[in-house]
């Protein structure tokens, strides 16, 4: 006689059970949890990025203009955000290319703008050097809207706001930089040298443009 299915019958009829999971028979094997939106109940931060756009169709975002990095920045954020940067898939979709190439920094995904700037080795590198250097939680993001407000949920003051969004800005520059310098100019792909350019320019721009003379990449 099998015990365990003799037990189990017994408590789902003390219980009712049964009578709140109609059409559905109890077993006596290992219950395990399943993720409902990825492939083969695995979960994956694609399903959840997937899930979270499609849940934002048709819903509105306003980028905050930074005025503490040069203009070109600001624009890129926003091309960025709204899908406009010339990425492979982008160009795919307006027929500009042929097929949609693998990501440039990391080779291990089609490239998208997405991809390059949150998902991508490259990026999470970035953003992981990011906040341990602002003294931040780690930072997660999705998509590009994630990184744009990054800045607003950090718990700061309204300087520190605005010098955390423009080195946010800064970076998604520099990023974007390696990956065309990888790609125009066959040139290879250093996380060392994005940061330092990170480093370099969010500087420079935040203490001057910021006005904030005594400032040090360390505060
Ligand atoms: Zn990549």
């Amino acid at each position: 006689m099998d015990y365990g299915a003799y037990h189990l019958s017994r408590i789902t009829r003390i219980l009712g059970v049964s009578r709140l999971l109609p059409g559905r028979t109890l077993g006596v094997t290992k219950d395990k949890w399943k993720w409902a939106l990825g492939k083969d109940g695995k979960f994956t931060k694609k399903s959840v990025r997937d899930q979270i756009q499609k849940s934002r169709v048709g819903s509105f975002f306003v980028i905050d203009w930074n005025r503490w990095v040069p203009l070109k920045i600001n624009l890129f954020g926003w091309q960025a955000e709204i899908g406009r940067i010339a990425t492979s898939d982008a160009l795919f979709k307006r027929n500009v290319v042929n097929k949609i190439i693998w990501c440039p920094l990391c080779e291990g995904e089609k490239e998208s703008a997405v991809h390059v700037l949150t998902s991508c080795y490259v990026a999470t590198v970035i953003w992981q050097f990011i906040s341990s250097s602002c003294g931040l939680n780690p930072v997660y993001a999705f998509d590009v809207r994630d990184l744009h407000k990054i800045h607003l949920t950090c718990g700061v003051d309204k300087i520190k706001q605005n010098a955390l969004q423009a080195i946010i800005l800064t970076a998604c520059w520099c990023i974007w930089k390696a990956r065309n310098e990888a790609i125009f100019n066959n040139k290879r792909v250093s996380i060392n040298i994005i940061k330092e350019d990170i480093k370099r320019l969010s500087f420079l721009w935040v203490k001057n443009r910021g006005k904030l003379v005594d400032m040090s990449w360390d505060s």
